[in-house]
């Protein structure tokens, strides 16, 4: 049974490549197309179980193709997919991303069966896996989901994991059911309106968060690294000098890893540690999945 549950998005992104945008009403030839899984939900889950984490995510794919493949690829990746539900009206999730020859990217995201991730359907399957003890969650599904589901973590003893990510639809409300708060540089910024440039404004920060009822934090901030707050202490974990290729995907990397150490009962700075040895590793291979370090790799890295 899954000692860590996550609850969130599923997505087919579909990338095209293109020498020019099209107009509107015209048509272009394309150089390239691929299929990546994706959404946070799915990244942070697959990030849980290279650590070798029995995991199941609750999360919600429309009844056809690309929601047939994304449930095989969650379980070839040892991810619990009977939790997913499949719902028969919205299209599975899907970013359709257009990348020219700048390499600037263009992005529609329709959030179809993410929108129908009802809060019945969480809580009711939420309460059917027993052994769950951490809940890592993000906001790429229907905020009231999202809140439902936290009150119900803390009532029953789960510890919460909150990744703030879209930060927009965060309310003050959920931030008092969240033991531990993942945001990176610019949703620090939307939720507590201070740039993090030194300790002194990482502090600021973090006060608050604590004066929203967030007793811990992580304020990553890329490639220099995160400061972690535990109540009044802060304490800055450097990032790891990498030759980047990828950035995408760092932070669910980063967010499954540290739940991983934490279910090992490790105490925050060391899940903290940890996770940033995954998240960089991570960011030297390409893809917000296929990038993932396992277990067995971030202990190489650490020898
Ligand atoms: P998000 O991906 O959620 O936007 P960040 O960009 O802050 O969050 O990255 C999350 C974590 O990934 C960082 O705290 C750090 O551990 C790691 N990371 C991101 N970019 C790099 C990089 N270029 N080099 C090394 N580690 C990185």
């Amino acid at each position: 049974m899954s000692e860590i549950c996550v609850v969130g998005s599923i997505n087919m992104d579909i990338v095209t490549s293109v020498d020019e945008y099209p107009k509107r009403g015209q048509t272009v030839f394309g150089n390239k197309v691929s299929n990546s899984a994706g959404g946070k939900g799915a990244n942070q889950a697959i990030s849980c179980s290279r650590q070798g984490k029995k995991v199941s995510l609750i999360g919600c794919v429309g009844n056809d193709y690309y929601g047939e493949k994304l449930i095989d690829n969650l379980k070839r990746n040892r991810v619990d997919t009977s939790t997913i539900k499949r719902d028969g009206v919205e299209s599975t999730g899907q970013t359709t991303i257009l990348l020219d020859n700048q390499a600037e990217n263009t992005i529609i995201y329709v959030e179809g069966a993410n929108k129908a991730l009802d809060e019945k359907y969480v809580l009711d399957t939420l309460s059917t896996l027993t052994d769950c003890k951490i809940l890592l969650i993000q906001m790429e599904i229907p905020s009231n989901t999202v809140l439902e589901v936290m009150k119900y973590a803390k009532q029953h003893q789960i510890f919460v994991i909150l990744d703030p990510a879209p930060a927009n639809a965060v309310t003050d409300e959920m931030l008092t059911y969240a033991d531990v708060i993942l945001p990176n540089a610019h949703e620090t910024e939307l939720l507590t309106g201070i740039t993090i440039i030194d300790e002194k404004t990482a502090r600021q920060a973090a006060t608050i968060f604590l004066e929203k009822g967030v007793s811990q934090g992580v304020l990553k901030l890329g490639k220099e690294g995160s400061y972690v707050f535990i109540e009044n202490k802060i304490t800055f974990i450097e990032g790891i000098k990498v030759g980047a290729v990828d950035t995408v995907g760092a932070g669910d990397c980063f967010a499954g890893a540290l739940a991983s150490a934490l279910i090992d009962r490790q105490q925050l700075l060391a899940a903290v540690e940890f996770a940033n040895i995954a998240a960089a590793l991570k960011v030297t291979k390409h893809g917000a999945q296929e990038g993932i370090p396992t277990i067995e790799e971030i202990k190489s890295f650490c020898h």
